[in-house]
């Protein structure tokens, strides 16, 4: 999708700090990190959010969310604990709209969240 910011990423048009990728996933750090370590993990695919998954995306959900434990232990945060957080439409606060988890690390985290 030409007009989607990480679909540019995937296509390497847009630069990012990649930690890790293969054919259906890609890892970078985020931007505007909200923590000491903040990755976002993303499939290479085009899909809005969570909520636009069908009942195939079953293994690239479960894929998703294991890359998110590998980069947690890449950046070791393993021991001390982490967040993963997938935003999902407005009242979320989800502002690009192409799957993506939050792993957030390094830092105590508050619960609730804002
Ligand atoms: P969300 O608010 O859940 O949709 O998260 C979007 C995230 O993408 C935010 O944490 C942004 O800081 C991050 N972001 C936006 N543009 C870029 C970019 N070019 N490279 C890396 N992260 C980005
Ligand atoms: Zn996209």
């Amino acid at each position: 999708m030409d007009s989607c910011l990480f679909c540019r990423i995937v296509d390497g048009r847009i630069p990012a700090n990649i930690v890790y990728q293969d054919e259906q996933v890609l890892a970078f750090e985020d931007i505007n990190a909200q923590a000491p370590v903040h990755i976002l993990v993303i499939p290479t695919r085009h899909v809005a959010a969570v909520q636009d998954c069908q009942d195939g995306d079953k293994t690239l959900l479960g894929h998703l969310l294991l890359t998110c434990s590998n980069v947690a232990r890449m950046k070791n945060l393993a021991e001390s604990g982490y967040r993963i957080v997938t935003n999902t439409g407005a009242d979320s606060g989800q502002t690009v709209f192409h799957l993506h988890m939050h792993v957030l690390g390094g830092r105590h985290m508050t619960w609730p969240p804002g």
